[in-house]
């Protein structure tokens, strides 16, 4: 691991201007995926801004329509809320089947969405519930947010600061993990709400999270299991990995779609 600077600020402004100083600053939250990458020299960056001091980013609000969620919410904070068990009960789900217990209780939010790993669960769940980012400067839709593997709209120096759900009518999700990590082989949510009918995948694509428009158009129509059990997706950008082919990783979006919306 490369030497760096530690910074572990009490405020966001502070964060963003120490982020803008250093040479080649990074944020660090639970570090579950920054950490790894770092010890491996596949990251190496000459600061390290922890958000781990900054208050006012761990709560989870309900807002009426949307529940808010705070970048430092960990994954088993938000898997054991009262308000999202009750209102976003396949949001609770997702975050209770991430990782193992160790990764639920440092790996948060904002993490995972900034990290946009092609694997992870949280895209799918932003994507399919049309969540809004909110950082220190913007509001960034859902569907603006997720450019491609590890890639989003996120600036080098800016810090998500919440995530906002709106409240769907109905949402689930059904995730096919990897027997040893538990990330996504493929996971799929399947939302009925205030942004429309939509079917997020994640785990499958190497170019990362990606709705499905033919999935979305029969569920529209009629929100059941069968509606999308005879929708076949493409294998051609599929990921291929030791846990599953492309063929079969296609196969199992069909599967974890129809599972989605039993779960909804
Ligand atoms: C063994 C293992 C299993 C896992 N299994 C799963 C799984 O099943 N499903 C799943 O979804 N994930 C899984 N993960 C990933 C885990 O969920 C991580 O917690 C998450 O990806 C990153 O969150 P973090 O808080 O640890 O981020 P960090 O590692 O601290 O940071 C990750 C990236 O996000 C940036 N960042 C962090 N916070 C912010 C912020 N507020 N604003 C802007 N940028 C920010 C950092 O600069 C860095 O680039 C697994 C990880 C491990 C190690």
């Amino acid at each position: 691991m490369e030497d760096f600077q530690y910074h572990a600020p009490g405020s966001v402004d502070a964060a963003v201007s120490l982020l803008r100083d250093a040479e080649d600053g990074k944020v660090v939250a639970g570090g579950m995926s920054l950490l790894p990458l770092m010890k491996l020299g596949l990251a190496a960056p000459g600061g390290l801004v922890s958000l781990g001091k900054v208050s006012g980013l761990d709560g989870i609000a309900d807002r009426g329509s949307e529940i808010e969620v705070g970048a430092l919410c960990t994954h088993a904070q938000v898997a054991a809320a009262e308000i999202v068990r009750e209102r976003i009960p396949a949001l609770a789900a997702m975050a209770e089947g991430i990782g193992d217990a160790q990764v639920r209780n440092r790996g948060t939010i904002g993490g995972s969405v900034a990290h946009n790993d092609p694997a992870a669960d949280y895209p799918a769940a932003c994507l399919a519930l049309g969540a809004t980012i909110a950082t220190d400067r913007r509001e960034i839709a859902a569907d603006d947010f997720f450019l491609g593997m590890f890639f989003t709209a996120l600036e080098e120096d800016e810090v998500i600061t919440a995530v906002r759900f709106p409240v769907p009518t109905r949402a689930g999700w059904a995730k096919f993990p990897n027997p040893a990590s538990k990330y996504a082989v493929a996971g799929v949510m399947a939302a009925d709400g205030p942004a429309g009918v939509r079917v997020a995948v994640t785990g499958a694509s190497g170019d990362g999270v990606f709705r499905v428009a033919e999935m979305e158009a029969a569920l529209a129509s009629s929100f059941e299991p069968a509606s999308v059990a005879g929708v076949s997706v493409s294998a051609e950008a599929m990921l291929s990995d030791d846990a599953a082919g492309p063929e079969y990783r296609a196969h199992l979006v069909t599967v974890m779609a129809k599972r989605a919306v039993e779960e909804a």
